[in-house]
């Protein structure tokens, strides 16, 4: 089963995800997250991409492209894979499908969250990170025990560069001008279900398994 996860930043997408990997046993494919995995360890690719990403500026295609092909190579992709935050761009969507098909195989789903921007703005100035064991908190819906250090491992607690009220706005506003072009893309291919987004995680789970499966 092949999944892609489109939404705007903040809409709750890597929360999904990870319901729906471990339901259907799907590696979990975040751009986003490999990205800041080579800032972290510093390799050549964290190196090209970190500025964009502290800016909010999407990473350029020829870059996110081939990560996205590599990674789609490798053996555990075989079977499935679920895509969260690509493609993000009507050109990374054409040539994701295109490749998609040149290797024989299709997508199954594309699901779009959906959620309000004023949420979705709260939601990413609000959100901050544990820089130890990644865990993810909310300043008002989700705070730590222990205000700036982890509730899991008492690692420090920050707020992501691109979590930054300007950078956020910068990061939406990119988000809605492809978001149309977006939805007509996979619209015209019949894969697309768009699911309200800013509702309970579980009630999310229960309207995305649905589209998954009908
Ligand atoms: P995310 O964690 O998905 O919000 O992604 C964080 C940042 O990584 C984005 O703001 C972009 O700078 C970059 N990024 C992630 N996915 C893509 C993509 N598909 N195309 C271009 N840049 C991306």
């Amino acid at each position: 089963m092949k999944i892609i996860l489109l939404g705007p930043p903040g809409a709750g997408k890597g929360t999904q995800a990870k319901l729906i990997c471990e339901k259907y046993k799907l590696p979990h494919i975040s751009t986003g997250d490999i990205f800041r995995k080579h800032i972290l360890e510093e390799t050549k690719l964290g190196i090209l991409t970190k500025e964009f990403i502290r800016k909010g500026e999407l990473v350029p295609d020829e870059l996110t492209l081939s990560l996205v092909e590599n990674r789609l190579r490798e053996d555990d992709c075989k079977q499935g894979f679920l895509l969260d935050g690509f493609p993000r761009t009507i050109n990374q969507a054409e040539l994701i499908y295109d490749y998609l098909l040149s290797i024989d195989t299709y997508i199954h789903r594309v699901i779009l969250l959906d959620v309000p921007s004023e949420v979705v703005f709260k939601r990413n100035t609000g959100r901050r990170i544990c820089i130890d064991c990644g865990s993810t908190f909310h300043i008002t819906y989700n705070p730590s025990k222990y205000k700036s250090k982890c509730s899991y491992c008492y690692g420090d607690i920050i707020q992501r560069e691109d979590d930054k009220e300007e950078t956020v706005l910068h990061r939406l506003k990119i988000y809605e001008e492809e978001r149309d072009r977006l939805i007509k893309f996979f619209n015209t291919t019949k894969l697309l279900r768009i699911i309200y987004g800013n509702s309970p995680i579980e009630d999310v789970f229960k309207a995305v398994c649905s589209a998954i499966e009908t």
